[in-house]
């Protein structure tokens, strides 16, 4: 690889590396140390590409306060399934369709923006929390808002509580729309009393949770919906300084047919502009077209945007992260970079899982953290209450164990990308993982425990626990 990249042959690295008295056998791996010596040694500079440096270089330096301007806030709708959030996200959109424009005739590019009271909000237009952790699990943080739909007619499932956790582990506030309140047997109160045993209080249980009666099908207080999000965007007070090149993350991307590479991208600081070269993942291209969420064509666009950018040469994947760079050159350099530390990290992952209860605390002991997260599925709901009894009596003043998900039945894909996403060892009592999250495991290098005996369990989680102790205890 290195021979490669110099343009030299490998066999006089080898050559090299023999008169050092190394020989070298396929397979072997060089330090960044000797490769820099050997690269100077036959004549080459080396500039090093680090971690640092790209985030350096394509992730800039922070902003001065006073170039930062207000922008929308970007809302994701989450809920159980047949709440009603694909209705919602349609009927908030349909209601306000800037009419005329490029024909008013919207089309589905991953995300879209209304405007209230002169004010913008942006919805991402993926229900539900699978995309929003995809991201999460990427690094990106694309949601301000979460919107929990929760329909009036039915209670709190188990997606509820899931869409729940999601939003508190990534810190995101939530503002519930209590939905089909136009059905005879809604009893929105009994959804207020019901979330309060998940821990969202609502304004009128004391709590500083909004929340707005709506009913999707009828349009009912759609307004009230996007005035409570616009309150909850100016508590949180929301600005990005458009004036510098563009960063965001990637909502969703595919190649279509003539148009090539297709990527909705959510700028979230600067103006991404017609021409500049971007990068996104492992990918990059210079700017050909900005398309927005009514198909107009547009030259710029700027914070909490969400638009289709065409040009790119391949497809990112959503929750890359896109950065607008100086040069081509140093879009294929990062790009490069990217592609290689891909491979190294699919080499690893060979090499050695991630997610065991005994990694798991080797690394929450250097980062001094002492809380041992969890994520723990049980066959009914009476074991997981048992089981999360039990590890609540193992905390102690130095160490405890935080569930960030509980619930009855089996493992699903949700679960094991929240146990990623928060570092959470994941755990099942007499439940299995289904085939998508045994597969999603696999590929995040997590490993799930099982058990059929609650002591055992209890037992393995206070052993790793213990581990987190400082040395004098
Ligand atoms: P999702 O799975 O959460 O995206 O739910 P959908 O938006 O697909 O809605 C599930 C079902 O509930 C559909 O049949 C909708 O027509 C219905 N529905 C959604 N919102 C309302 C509402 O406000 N009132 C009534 N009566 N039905 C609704």
């Amino acid at each position: 690889d290195l021979a490669n990249r110099m343009s030299e042959r490998a066999v006089d690295i080898v050559k090299f590396f023999m008169k050092q008295g190394q020989i070298l056998k396929p397979g072997d791996v060089i330090d960044a140390d000797t490769a820099e010596l050997v690269a100077s040694e036959f004549g080459h500079t080396v500039r090093r590409v680090a971690e640092a440096d790209i985030e350096e270089g394509v992730f800039k330096e922070p902003d001065k306060p006073e170039d930062l301007e207000p922008r929308p806030p970007v809302v994701t709708i989450m809920g159980h399934v047949d709440h009603g959030k694909t209705s919602l996200l349609d009927a908030i959109r349909n209601a306000n369709v800037v009419s005329g424009e490029a024909g008013g005739i919207t089309q589905h590019i991953g995300a879209y923006q209304v405007e209230k009271n002169g004010s913008k909000i942006t919805f991402i237009d993926t229900p539900g929390h699978a995309a929003f952790t995809a991201m999460r699990a990427r690094g990106a943080q694309a949601t301000d808002i979460a919107v929990l739909v929760v329909a009036a007619d039915d209670s709190v499932m188990p997606q509820t509580i899931e869409s729940i956790n999601h939003a508190k582990a990534a810190g995101v506030p939530i503002i519930v729309a209590i939905n089909k309140i136009d059905k005879p047997s809604a009893d929105p109160q009994k959804v207020r009393t019901q979330l309060l045993q998940h821990e969202v209080f609502v304004e009128s249980m004391g709590g500083e949770v909004l929340d707005v009666e709506v009913s999707a099908t009828k349009g009912t207080n759609l307004d009230k919906l996007l005035e409570a999000i616009l309150l909850q965007a100016e508590l949180l007070d929301l600005k990005a300084n458009p004036d510098r090149t563009s960063e965001g993350v990637v909502i969703e991307a595919q190649l279509e047919k003539g148009r090539g590479a297709v990527a909705t991208v959510l700028v979230q600081t600067g103006t991404l502009m017609i021409g500049d070269i971007v990068v996104a993942g492992n990918e990059w291209g210079r700017v050909r077209a900005i398309v927005d969420d009514r198909g107009g064509q547009l030259k710029e666009a700027g914070p909490s945007t969400p638009v289709e950018v065409l040009g790119l040469q391949g497809a990112p994947r959503a929750g890359d992260r896109f950065a607008t760079v100086a040069s081509e050159a140093r879009a294929r350099e990062i790009t490069e970079y990217r592609q290689r530390l891909a491979r190294d990290k699919a080499v690893a992952k060979h090499a050695g899982q991630r997610g065991s209860l005994e990694q798991m605390m080797s690394q929450l002991q250097t980062s001094g953290l002492k809380e041992f997260p969890l994520v723990i599925k049980g066959d009914v709901q009476g074991s997981v209450e048992a089981i999360i009894a039990a590890l609540e009596k193992l905390g102690t003043d130095e160490v405890r164990a935080r569930i960030v998900h509980s619930g009855a039945g089996a493992i699903t894909e949700s679960d094991v990308s929240l146990a990623e996403t928060s570092g959470a060892a994941m755990i099942g009592f007499n439940v299995r993982a289904n085939p998508q999250a045994r597969a999603a495991a696999e590929a995040a290098g997590i490993e799930i425990r099982y058990y059929n005996i609650i002591y055992n369990l209890v037992d393995d989680v206070k052993a790793a626990m213990s581990g987190l102790l400082s040395p004098e205890r």
